[in-house]
């Protein structure tokens, strides 16, 4: 058995044993193993696409070609490049060795960091704990695994499909609460990778500082979209719709706010319901691709939320409390007013899009940088200048110019944050490096062993030293420029 519904502190620690040893055995370090293992996870989700897409929609009501394009599409192409590329990126690195160090030969190594952990979260429950998984195994790590409570349906499933599929010794499933992420964060790993909101992220740092445990925080924020009076706005607005109404917002790199020139704040509008139309001509009440909103709870949050701007809605403000659906709705206030703003005080996570205006671009830029820095920062525009200005003076995980979300398409883009929105990345080779140690490695042979460097240093030796680290004075240096 490698699932396990405790959270009882024995079967965790008896998990955590099984991994330990099979990590001893150097059975998951070996290439050939790597790439069976990847090829049965990626057999795993191909054969079980429907039973995936009905666990999402069972726990919150997500349509099936929302998870095909945007959850299973990412695990496929994660996994496919690490076979693809693996045996490149598990190569040492040879490195030329200084003549101080002749005669030898070094390189640095990629080596796995041991037995690892690995924390989801539940708004892409399966692409969360398997993209993950393909970086750790591909890295040649043991992991255990553990999956959100709050989408039981695609928990149990990972919990039933993972052991048919991948050995215990390598790979174990933990179903479970906050209290069980808790008792495990309680256990000595040799790596933790965590996805979830950055108050938890702290808690998980908190954790790992125990150890001194490496770790990688996949956490979010507010993502700022800022909409130029030069972009096409036509194609802003479907790319900024695509990116929102996704998972009905619920992704950490969702467009989470726009800030725009006050004098381009109608166009956008019309540009916004006009693309509304486009996606749902039967409007929210009569159509089925809606995704809903994960619980009560978060329901009631973003309820809330939205009551408290009604006096600033200007597209939707629709809710449908039995199947716990919102709709898509924009908000405008002056970005004077966003410091108070209940849509401005934390993570939206929900189809809510505030639309913030500004009178100058600098005032944009200094609202972005007086604020944590974000996963995501989308820019519009078709000013180069203005995009450059953006560039130069902001921090965030990823900057994506005229569109949203996309930047996950591909694995060659490392995904992670900065900050408050995370430390760390992975997708593609990043992955691989994120779970893996640079061990350098200098080998040196026996048969020269010169007497410089050893004691008693007389001046003879200090002179061949000197110039063996070419000590040598250095040209006057020019005096800075004033
Ligand atoms: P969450 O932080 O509430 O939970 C994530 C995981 O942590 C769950 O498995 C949960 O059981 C566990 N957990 C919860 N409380 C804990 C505690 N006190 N101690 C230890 N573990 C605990 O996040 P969520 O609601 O599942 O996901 C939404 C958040 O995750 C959003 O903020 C979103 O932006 C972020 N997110 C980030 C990424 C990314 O890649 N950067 C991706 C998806 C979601």
């Amino acid at each position: 058995m490698n699932s396990e519904h405790s959270a009882d502190p024995s079967k965790l620690q008896a998990a955590q044993n099984i991994l330990r040893a099979g990590f001893s055995s150097g059975r998951s370090k070996s290439l050939t193993t790597r790439l069976q293992l990847l090829k049965k996870l990626e057999a795993m989700v191909l054969e079980n696409q429907e039973a995936i897409c009905a666990a999402i929609t069972a726990d919150f009501g997500r349509p099936k070609e929302d998870t095909i394009i945007a959850e299973l599409s990412v695990v496929i192409e994660e996994v496919k490049t690490a076979q693809k590329k693996l045996k490149k990126w598990m190569a040492p690195r040879k490195q030329w060795m200084p003549l101080v160090l002749f005669p030898s030969k070094g390189y640095v190594a990629p080596v796995p960091f041991g037995v690892v952990l690995i924390i989801g979260p539940w708004n892409y429950p399966i692409q969360l704990l398997l993209a993950p998984l393909i970086s750790a195994i591909a890295a040649g790590n043991c992991a255990l695994l553990k999956p959100s409570e709050l989408t039981a349906h695609c928990s149990e499933l990972m919990c039933k499909l993972i052991p048919q599929y991948l050995p215990q010794e390598i790979v174990q499933v933990v179903a479970g609460g906050i209290e069980a992420s808790e008792q495990l964060l309680e256990l000595k790993w040799d790596f933790i990778f965590f996805t979830g909101s950055t108050q938890v992220g702290h808690s998980v740092a908190r954790a790992a500082a125990k150890y001194l445990t490496p770790t990688v925080l996949e956490l979010g924020g507010k993502s700022p979209c800022i909409v130029d009076s030069s972009a096409n706005l036509e194609v802003t607005a479907r790319r900024i719709w695509w990116g929102k109404i996704l998972n009905a917002g619920q992704t950490c790199v969702a467009p989470d706010y726009i800030l725009t020139p006050r004098e381009n704040v109608e166009p956008l509008i019309e540009a916004l319901k006009k693309v509304l139309l486009e996606f749902f001509p039967n409007g929210f009440n009569r159509s089925q691709s809606f995704c809903g909103i994960v619980n009560e709870r978060h329901f009631k949050r973003l309820h809330g939320i939205a009551s408290a701007h009604r006096d600033d809605l200007r597209i939707g403000g629709q809710t449908q409390t039995e199947n716990k659906l919102i709709e898509p709705s924009v908000y405008v206030f002056d970005l004077a007013k966003a410091d108070s703003a209940a849509l401005m005080q934390e993570e939206i996570f929900g189809p809510l899009m505030p639309i913030v205006a500004f009178d100058r671009s600098q005032q944009a830029i200094d609202y972005i940088n007086a604020h944590d820095h974000p996963l995501a920062l989308y820019i519009f525009s078709s000013d180069q200048k203005f995009i450059e200005t953006v560039e130069e003076q902001t921090q965030s995980g990823s900057l994506v110019v005229n569109d949203t979300v996309i930047q996950l398409a591909t694995s060659k883009l490392p995904f992670g944050g900065v900050g408050a929105s995370g430390m760390g990345a992975y997708h593609g080779q990043a992955g691989f490096q994120a779970f893996s140690h640079l061990r350098s490695v200098l080998k040196r042979p026996f048969w020269l062993d010169l007497p410089v460097r050893y004691r008693p240093i007389t001046s003879w030796k200090m002179y061949i030293l000197r110039k063996l680290f070419s000590f040598q004075k250095q040209k006057k240096l020019p005096s800075p420029a004033r």
